[in-house]
């Protein structure tokens, strides 16, 4: 017997992969789950679509839906609930993801930009509990990032703060993909770490990293990195350290600019936990202009796993239906 106590949420989690959706009562207990390859045919309606019958995967079969909540790549419209592009998802551009979903169910239904939501989660379910200024980052494929602000997240004048990833710290460095020149995630993302061991690799200067990717200089990724670095490979410390240092700058200005009392970081590129925490502080307190930024902010690694997407979804709905 599924208890909600009085009405299930659920939770979907849109990434480029995968899609992802639970049935959630209001405490974040998860009580069905359903999963699918998320469709990568360039073709938003077909998401789109695909979106809705995997919700109908776990809807309940006796019981209320208060609410359906999306977690979502991309800059979202808060206003609206349009997204206005995700390169992550191909076609995944413009998309009134909201309303068809709301025509869909004839239900309340909210949308978040993923690294927003899972801000949230961690705010109210993971390292972040009982912080009222935080920040979140995470470090994968691309770098994200949300902003609470006395327990709020900050969502800025159309819903877009908190794109840690875009900050700008070397204007004639890497493409980005977002156009722009030497962005965050351009420097320091786990495909900006992947793609510079590539290049070591392809002269030679990389054995121990091109071994761990079965020595396919095409396959090397930021894992490839990660694992011959905690084997104690020097390039590979070495990549670690600066992708490290590079976030660690970024941290120095979030700290000057909001001032929070710890920084959460999560993603899959945190997986090599010291060996990147350890310049990602070092960094921090260098670059924090007066030693009292850096002298009461934490710097901790995330708590929660793979359900932080879907975790940050319920959040956004409680706080909209009026549940905290
Ligand atoms: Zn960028």
């Amino acid at each position: 017997m599924e208890d909600m106590g009085g009405g299930g949420i659920i939770a979907v989690d849109l990434g480029g992969t995968r899609l992802r959706a639970a049935l959630c009562a209001p405490d974040g207990t998860i009580h069905r789950r359903a999963e699918e390859e998320t469709r990568d045919d360039g073709d938003a309606e077909a998401v789109l679509e695909q979106i809705c019958t995997t919700a109908e995967r776990v809807w309940p079969e006796n019981g209320q839906v208060l609410a359906i909540s999306i977690s979502t790549p991309g800059s979202v419209d808060a206003a609206t609930g349009v997204v206005l592009s995700a390169p992550n998802v191909p076609g995944w551009e413009d998309v009134p993801l909201r309303s068809v979903v709301q025509a869909h169910f004839d239900l309340p239904v909210f949308v978040g930009n993923d690294a927003n939501l899972a801000a949230i989660a961690e705010h109210r379910f993971g390292a972040g509990r009982g912080v009222a200024d935080m920040i979140y980052v995470t470090i994968s494929t691309g770098i994200g990032g949300g902003i609470l602000a006395g327990g709020q997240l900050l969502l800025g004048h159309r819903g877009f703060a908190g794109e840690i990833g875009h900050v700008v710290l070397q204007p004639d460095g890497p493409l980005c993909r977002c156009g722009n020149r030497g962005c965050l995630e351009a420097l320091a993302s786990g495909t900006a770490i992947g793609l510079q061991a590539q290049k070591l690799a392809s002269s030679g200067r990389a054995p121990a990293i091109l071994a761990a990717a079965n020595g396919d200089v095409a396959r090397i990724s930021a894992e490839s990195v990660g694992m011959a670095a905690a084997a104690g490979d020097s390039v590979a410390l070495g990549l670690l350290e600066k992708a490290g240092h590079t976030i660690g700058i970024a941290i120095a200005n979030l700290m000057h600019l909001l001032n929070p009392q710890m920084f959460v970081l999560g993603g899959g590129v945190t997986q090599s936990g010291e060996l990147l925490f350890k310049p990602i502080r070092a960094a921090a307190r260098r670059w924090a202009h007066n030693p009292a930024y850096f002298a009461d902010t934490e710097i901790v690694a995330a708590a929660l796993g793979n359900d932080v997407s879907l975790l940050g979804a319920l959040a956004l709905a409680r706080s909209e239906v009026g549940m905290e």
